[in-house]
């Protein structure tokens, strides 16, 4: 898609999603809103949740144990990890209206082109050669790049300053000893975060991509040095394939490569049996969700883009109708500077100790994401597919992350439906399948209320249904239907919202 089509297709997407109750903001909408901070809708927040549940579920079958860490903590920690000196953007300001741009985004926005790690004098040499204005008043920008640091700082007591975190994963390393007790001093293990985080975004845009609070679901790999290299967790995957972009194929304009774990080791693509593992971890979360193979790419991160702490970065990317490729996860190998950074300034020892009586401290891989990108990911690719007959918008949501499973319908407000509509919703009762009711209007506009908010099936009760006890079941995508009883409806729907739908 064109630059223009794309941002024609963002804010249509974006009142869409506000309409259809997922998305709603910039919040307050009620006072003068204030930009990066959106609200889950009454259909978004069922989605969110299902997004988070299959994270848990990936991470909880593969071994991973979760804890939630407080958002709030002192200024010691982040002195430690590094985020209150290194975590901030290059800002410019324009010399009319006064308003401030992040220098890189501006730049990119304009040239189409991504300038992650330039220096301040190379984004100057940019803004010069490009002759990029302010994007609000087109006045000239200020020739002076200032950096703005994203920690968001807030008080509590009467005058203790305190931040909220700008990432999960330097919370889930600080009970490092606690876990060390739990998991018996044995490498590796494995614990996640699911949680909010904050960044005080200069100017934030792009929807939910860049918000100034939003949530994170971040896996963190506590490992030794020999163990990434052997890793026996690799072996029964080793023949899997993913879809890699070395930096080396970027550089010579090669597309991506299906490659199996095992070549990516042996062409040096990846360096250690452990992060490939984690790779394809990652992937696996992603298609957990719906999202399908040819939408994904692992781009690695040129060596001057890395965060401060990386030795290797790969970031899996999903290609978006409203941004193009975006990243959605990044899995960084952090070897042992938090751990020994959090050391040093909590003066403790944070080490395990190894079999042959050694004192180590464990390198960590972290597979780091939010909830956020998936869920507009999977918004972004079902309202694209959608199919616009005469008055029918179909939000082609896969059937497993729908917010709500099933409409009920009575076909009319009268003759005794309702009662047997009740009966219906009775009898799914329990079953973990969720329900909406409505008999308000007419079958029609009911129809198409839930197929734009991408809800699978309908069963709609009709006058045989007095009859014959059966009920009619309608697809959302395909518009089949199929008659059931109502005894066996709860068996039908959990294999159709499993498997999909077909008329057998
Ligand atoms: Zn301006």
């Amino acid at each position: 898609m064109k630059n223009g089509a794309r941002e024609g297709f963002q804010f249509e997407l974006a009142t869409y999603l506000a309409d259809q109750d997922f998305v709603y903001g910039p919040e307050p909408e009620l006072y003068t809103p204030i930009a990066g901070f959106y609200s889950y809708g009454l259909l978004g927040k069922a989605l969110k949740n299902k997004v988070e549940d299959k994270v848990r579920k990936v991470f909880v079958e593969h071994g991973f144990f979760e804890v939630e860490f407080p958002l709030i903590s002192p200024e010691i920690i982040w002195k430690a990890s590094g985020h209150l000196d290194g975590f901030n953007d290059s800002v410019i300001s324009c010399s009319k209206c006064k308003s401030s741009f992040r220098a890189d985004k501006l730049i990119e926005e304009e040239t189409g082109k991504e300038i992650a790690g330039a220096k301040d004098e190379d984004l100057l040499a940019a803004i010069k050669r490009n002759e990029i204005k302010c994007p609000n008043c087109k006045g000239r920008l200020e020739w002076e790049i200032t950096r703005h640091s994203l920690m968001m700082k807030t008080i509590i007591g009467r005058d203790i300053v305190v931040y909220n975190r700008p990432e999960t994963a330097t919370t889930t390393y600080l009970p490092f000893k606690r876990y060390v007790q739990f998991f018996r001093g044995k490498l590796p293990f494995t614990v996640f975060q699911i949680g909010k985080a904050f960044r005080n975004e200069i100017s934030p845009r792009q929807h939910l991509l860049r918000m100034r609070e939003f949530t994170q679901a971040e896996a963190q790999i506590f490992i030794s040095k020999d163990q990434k290299q052997n890793f026996p967790p690799f072996k029964e995957v080793e023949n899997d394939l993913l879809p890699l972009w070395s930096e080396q194929l970027q550089k010579s304009d090669k597309a991506p490569e299906s490659v199996s774990l095992k070549n990516a080791l042996k062409n040096n693509y990846l360096k250690n049996q452990a992060y490939a593992w984690a790779l394809l971890l990652a992937y696996k979360v992603f298609l957990e969700m719906g999202i399908p193979k040819e939408k994904m790419r692992f781009r690695q991160h040129h060596s001057n883009e890395r965060a401060f702490y990386a030795d290797d970065a790969w970031d899996l990317e999903i290609e978006l109708n409203s941004f193009g490729w975006t990243e959605c996860c990044g899995v960084h190998d952090r070897t042992t500077y938090d751990l020994s950074q959090h050391a040093k300034f909590s003066k403790q020892k944070l080490v395990v100790r190894t079999e042959d009586g050694k004192e180590i401290v464990p390198d960590v891989i972290e597979i780091a994401f939010g909830v956020d990108r998936p869920f507009y990911a999977l918004l972004d690719l079902a309202f694209f597919k959608r199919k616009d007959d005469d008055k029918r918008t179909v939000l082609s949501l896969p059937p497993s992350m729908a917010p709500v499973d099933v409409g009920v319908f009575p076909l009319i407000k009268k003759d005794g439906l309702p009662e047997k509509a009740k009966e219906v919703l009775q009898a799914l009762k329990g079953s973990g399948i969720r329900t909406y009711y409505d008999d308000s209007g007419s079958i029609g506009k009911r129809y198409s209320r839930l197929d734009a908010g991408g809800i699978p099936f309908c069963v709609t009760i009709d006058h045989d249904t007095l009859k014959d006890n059966a009920v009619t079941i309608r697809e959302r995508d395909s518009l089949k239907q199929t008659r059931v009883k109502i005894k066996d409806l709860r068996g039908t729907l959990e294999k159709f919202l499993e498997k999909g739908f077909s008329e057998k």
